[in-house]
């Protein structure tokens, strides 16, 4: 997707009285990394200074890649930098009946496939095989038919982002071994907490689109969305969990917090974590962060 420029206009992220409800959505892969954490700020930056609701949910669905330990480290690891979250920690696993019910919605429009990911390695869309086989349903991975151009959006940070000269083909919605996909889940989830803004790594701007046609398919308002940049490595790998990005050590709290907080664009004088936050709070401005959807070359304290 193509993020244009131009004015962004009045930022538009919802206001107190439409009861702004944000989230931090981590996947239980492994600790909290830098980048994770400049997204958990954010996100619950944005949600404070407009005193909304920011809500955590653990996104565990795909299992072979959840780690137990996980998501105890992430909580003490939000804790120690500050970020209470609002209510009990939600897991996309116990929406499981919400997946399903949506799924059965868009029955009508979906097909059976069992290509493999070898099969459709390299190709930028689902090319249609499995379209009109009939395979049967169960013991295999359900498509949404979405022959249709990305949509176009505004995001907060990134602008009017117009992917329209993009195909989306047709996407899973189930996966072989019946669990629903990250995009109809987190569409779904996203609903089923009442979320209606969505702060998160620019990386998932590409996923944007699939979850806006899952919306439309579903009759669900879209949230508002602002994607900040993700911090990758010198050599331009993102940090992620996946690649093994060093975990963030809790004992240097204010100088991780010191460190994101200045790749928002805020100052960032060393404090209490309490402090810090509080003033970051007075001072957000979503339009202060670099609109780039990476931040290159940042090292960080870590253990
Ligand atoms: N669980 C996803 C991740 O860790 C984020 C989902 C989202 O923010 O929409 O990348």
């Amino acid at each position: 997707m193509t993020p244009v420029s131009g004015d962004l206009g009045q930022d538009s992220a919802e206001q107190p009285s439409g009861g702004y409800v944000g989230r931090f959505a981590p996947t239980p892969s492994g600790a909290l990394h830098l980048g994770s954490l400049l997204t958990a700020v954010a996100s619950w930056l944005d949600a404070r200074a407009r005193q909304g609701i920011w809500l955590l949910r653990i996104d565990d669905l795909d299992t072979p890649r959840v780690d137990a330990e996980a998501e105890p480290a992430i909580l003490a690891t939000l804790e120690s930098h500050g970020l209470a979250w609002d209510g009990p920690v939600h897991r996309q696993s116990d929406h499981l009946e919400d997946h399903d019910r949506a799924i059965r919605q868009l029955r009508e429009r979906c097909f059976a496939c069992d290509c493999t990911r070898r099969e459709l390695h390299g190709l930028d869309r689902y090319p249609g095989t499995c379209r009109d086989r009939g395979l049967p349903l169960d013991g295999n991975a359900l498509r949404v038919r979405a022959e249709a151009k990305a949509p176009a959006f505004i995001d907060r940070l990134q602008g009017h982002v117009d992917a329209s000269n993009r195909t989306v083909g047709d996407f899973i919605v189930r996966r072989r071994d019946g669990v629903a996909s990250y995009p109809l889940a987190v569409v779904v989830d996203d609903l089923a907490m009442g979320v209606n803004n969505v702060v998160r790594g620019a990386d998932l701007l590409e996923n944007t689109a699939e979850q806006l046609l899952l919306m439309r398919m579903l009759g669900i308002p879209p949230p508002t969305y602002a994607h900040v940049p993700v911090i990758v490595e010198a050599s331009g790998v993102k940090l992620s969990k996946h690649n093994r990005a060093t975990a963030i050590d809790s004992r240097w709290a204010p100088h991780n917090l010191a460190a994101v907080l200045s790749l928002l664009g805020l100052e960032a004088p060393l404090d209490q974590v309490g402090t810090m936050l509080a003033r970051a709070v007075g001072e957000w401005n979503i339009a202060h962060v670099p609109r780039a959807r990476s931040l290159a070359g940042f090292f960080a304290l870590t253990r």
